[in-house]
């Protein structure tokens, strides 16, 4: 008999709202390749750590939710870096959509598995985390390198998955017109975006460093001036109009 597959989680989240469309049920999956200088969930960099659980289980515990998922809601995989545990992933979006689950998998798409279209195939939306559009940036934020990430784009692309866009906006790190600018030429190259989004950084994670025994990369950095974000925001909007202008 074929056993299902065992994947490490480091929390779930019952009543999500912010995650993907509708009320989810969101899975953080343990594991990251990446160190980004403002993570706020260091806790769930290790792969083999948190709660174990099999796709059956996950199922079952999934089925208690889906009465409030309604017309919109489902299932999220975030992390961490949920293509990090990339054979538990495809399984458990495998048998959340033979059970009807719409599935949203946020990521930062940091990943080169030879199961990354079976993942795709079984995910309606993508929450695609923009580190960066700039090869040096994105080596400075995260510590890694921007092909890997760009080449999974291209893959969601052609497999025609709906895509909501995301990026964090700190201080004296990206929020600038260079950045703006060159994230929009990104967008406006993608086709299937539905929402797109830069976030505020904030520095509620820093105690977690503290209690892990880390040091927090972003010392002193204040959190994200809402007015500016929203200035960044409206630029971000208009750049990308222009450049899909010129596609
Ligand atoms: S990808 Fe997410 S979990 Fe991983 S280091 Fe970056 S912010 Fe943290």
């Amino acid at each position: 008999m074929n056993q299902s597959k065992i994947g490490y989680i480091n929390k779930i989240e019952t009543f999500a709202t912010v995650d993907g469309p509708g009320i989810r049920t969101l899975f953080f999956l343990s594991g990251c390749p990446l160190r980004c200088l403002y993570c706020h969930n260091p806790e769930t960099w290790q792969q083999e750590s948190g709660l174990q659980m099999d796709t059956t289980k996950l199922l079952t515990l999934v089925k208690r939710y889906k009465p409030y998922y309604g017309d919109s809601g489902g299932v999220t995989f975030s992390g961490g870096e949920p293509l990090m545990q990339a054979g538990y992933l495809a399984e458990a979006l495998k048998v959340l959509k033979e059970a009807n689950i719409n599935t949203c998998l946020d990521t930062s798409g940091y990943s080169r598995s030879p199961l990354l279209p079976e993942i795709l195939s079984h995910t309606d939306l993508v929450i695609y985390d923009v580190k960066a559009a700039n090869p040096e940036l994105y080596k400075k934020i995260t510590g890694q390198d921007m092909q890997v990430t760009i080449d999974f784009l291209k893959l969601a692309q052609s497999h025609k998955v709906k895509l909501w866009i995301r990026q964090v906006i700190v201080p004296g790190l990206n929020d600038n017109e260079v950045n703006i600018e060159e994230t929009a030429k990104l967008i406006a190259d993608l086709d299937f975006v539905e929402k797109i989004e830069l976030l505020p950084y904030h520095t509620l994670g820093t105690t977690k460093y503290k209690k892990l025994d880390l040091k927090y990369p972003l010392e002193g950095v204040e959190a994200m001036n809402s007015d500016r974000l929203k200035e960044l925001t409206n630029l971000l909007f208009k750049k990308i109009e222009h450049y899909k202008q010129n596609r």
